[in-house]
């Protein structure tokens, strides 16, 4: 049941595990509180990132202040979607383990992280799942971040090992299957828009490269993403 939990979302336990090797320290706090990001030296103030969703969906009913970014409906169906995600995971596990699952989301996400310890320390979940658990905050964190601000993706043209396909398909767009979104600071990770699997592993991409017969230049794609200096 409760790892059902997880894959009813859409991640299964290679892309958390995956995602994990993300920024992983402070994703609560960056999602519930306002915060200090350091970028290029400098530092900015920035919102609670579950307020930032939360502005961009109230945009769309022309309730909210908003502006500012274009293609603002789309951003806001996605931003509603990623909403009812997050806010579905974070209250099933509440529920799962007999806990109020009330409130405000922010709140629920604050609570989480104690009552994980709890039901972990009980046994009712194994050290597989708690991690798993515990390193799903910072998938939300790049989910959002990338709604804002989408990272560049390098594709790559050879079929997927891991399905075959070359492209995928999406509406009229045909793109290629396999991609490796670039953004400074986030560990370098492929993944097939088609199939879903992932590569986040030096080993594992280096094997993916070889799987599509294709040389990348990992070192040129460590630089793009170490590049905020
Ligand atoms: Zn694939």
């Amino acid at each position: 049941m409760g790892i059902s939990l997880i894959r009813d979302f859409g991640y299964d336990e290679r892309a958390i595990e995956v995602m994990a090797v993300r920024e992983r320290s402070g994703a609560v706090e960056r999602l519930t509180e306002n915060h200090t990001m350091h970028l290029d030296g400098a530092e900015y103030e920035c919102m609670a990132l579950l307020e930032q969703l939360r502005e961009a969906i109230s945009s769309s009913t022309g309730s909210g202040s908003g502006g500012g970014i274009g293609d603002g409906g789309l951003i806001n169906v996605a931003a509603f979607t990623l909403w009812e995600q997050i806010d579905g995971w974070a209250r099933a596990w509440l529920r799962e383990w007999g806990h109020d699952h009330k409130g405000e989301l922010a709140a629920v996400i604050r609570r989480l992280p104690a009552k994980t310890q709890a039901a972990h320390a009980i046994g009712t979940i194994d050290d597989d799942l708690r991690e798993r658990i515990d390193a799903t905050y910072a998938v939300w964190v790049a989910k959002i971040e990338d709604l804002f601000d989408p990272p560049r993706e390098k594709e790559l043209t050879a079929p997927c090992p891991a399905c075959g396909e070359r492209y995928h398909e999406d509406g009229e767009t045909r793109r290629a299957a396999v991609v490796i979104p670039v953004k400074v600071g986030r560990a370098i990770v492929a993944e097939c828009r088609n199939c879903g699997t992932m590569w986040g592993t030096e080993t594992d991409l280096l094997a993916l490269a070889a799987g599509m017969g294709i040389a990348v230049d990992f070192t040129a794609l460590r630089e793009l993403v170490n590049s905020s200096n």
